[in-house]
């Protein structure tokens, strides 16, 4: 039996949470019968299975992807005076994190196809206060990372891979967040590994700044009130921990959903594509997309996404507006124009549903919605 489909939503996080309600419930009651709910043996267990799974030395958690940015830039002792090259295409914190902690974000313009930041400009970004580069593994795609690790190297300064929408994604085999010197992910919700709040990680594989990341974390207390560095609390829940852990197992099979997914909407997208109606998110040669999020190119981005919104399908733009052109980034002096194709892709893209209980008859409702309109 089939039902007509009159709605999609953009994300339907029930879907994924009823077959693992009683596993997900039973965690929660086994932190509630235990009374710790700080750290502990959830957390620590949280943090092997994913330096495991990501084929890093360490994993460290923390209260969110964007406290993972903050206490990578804190460990790394980035502050006032530094430089920290940038996309201007990213969500908020990758450069709010720079600025709170009184550095400079050097903005660089992304790869019109891939939406990731591009090498080149890096390249041209780099000065004598430069300290970190922090390439966004956008939508769930890894940025170009050769280019800008050699670049790094070269340079002499720390890679910090904004990787919150991007877990278990891969570039040329390996996992990202193990690319360059840390790693940063996030348990948001809508990320594909979500908790029940807020929650994020670190990834490292140099042991040093691994206790570095433990100790900024954590007040920078070793032993308890003995306090090596300023740090904050920036600590991951064990409630949170223990749902992760009763999830994590199944990210794999849930992101192989998202790329069947995404497979599909190419075959039912190609007609439009043909005719240049519309763009489809490029996996390049050797890449492991996980498809975070899937955006396509649009030239009349706003109408359509009217469209979808009058027949009840969800849809998002990340981001209507580049770091250069936000009100509260007026300081570093940047004008429209500064970066046009992240200008473009604010202007002409937009987020499709693309979790992996989709089904085949949603995804056809969301290309038919579109071709009646372009
Ligand atoms: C979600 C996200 C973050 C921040 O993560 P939170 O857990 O929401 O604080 C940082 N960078 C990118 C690219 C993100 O998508």
């Amino acid at each position: 039996m089939s039902f007509e489909v009159t709605s999609v939503p953009l994300l339907d996080l029930q879907a994924q949470y009823q077959p693992i309600r009683d596993e997900v419930l039973a965690a929660i009651t086994r932190v509630c019968d235990s009374q710790r709910f700080i750290m502990g043996p959830e957390v620590e267990g949280l943090e092997r299975e994913l330096a495991g799974m990501l084929e890093v030395k360490e994993a460290v958690g923390v209260s969110s992807g964007t406290d993972a940015l903050l206490a990578a830039m804190m460990a790394l002792n980035i502050g006032a005076g530094d430089e920290v090259i940038t996309s201007t295409y990213s969500f908020f914190a990758t450069a709010g994190c720079v600025v709170r902690l009184g550095a400079r974000p050097v903005l660089v313009d992304i790869d019109r196809v891939t939406y990731n930041v591009d090498p080149a400009a890096i390249a041209a970004a780099i000065t004598p206060r430069t300290r970190a580069i922090i390439p966004v593994h956008l939508y769930g795609c890894s940025a170009e990372m050769t280019p800008i690790l050699e670049l790094a190297a070269k340079a002499g300064v720390a890679v910090i891979e904004d990787a919150a929408q991007a877990i278990g994604s891969r570039y040329h085999g390996r996992p990202v967040g193990g690319l360059g010197t840390i790693g940063c992910f996030s348990f948001f919700p809508s990320k594909n590994l979500g908790a029940f709040g807020d929650g994020g990680f670190v990834t490292t594989n140099d042991a040093a700044l691994a206790h570095r990341l433990r100790l900024v974390r954590n007040h920078g207390a070793e032993p308890k009130y003995f306090h090596k560095l300023v740090g904050a609390n920036f600590r991951l829940d064990a409630i949170q921990a223990a749902v992760l852990r009763v999830k994590l197992p199944h990210l794999a099979a849930w992101t192989e959903a998202r790329r069947r997914n995404a497979a599909r909407y190419r075959e039912l997208f190609a007609p439009l594509v043909v005719k240049g109606q519309v763009e489809l998110p490029v996996e390049p040669d050797g890449f492991y997309h996980i498809y975070n999020q899937f955006v396509i190119r649009l030239a009349e981005r706003d109408r359509v996404k009217a469209a979808l919104d009058a027949r009840r399908v969800g849809t998002e733009i990340y981001y209507p507006v580049p770091f250069h052109l936000q009100e509260c980034f007026a300081h570093l002096g940047h004008s429209k124009g500064d970066f046009p194709a992240a200008e473009d892709a604010a202007d002409h893209t937009l987020a499709l549903p693309i979790y992996g209980e989709l089904t085949e008859a949603q995804q056809r409702y969301v290309v038919e919605s579109i071709a009646q309109v372009v």
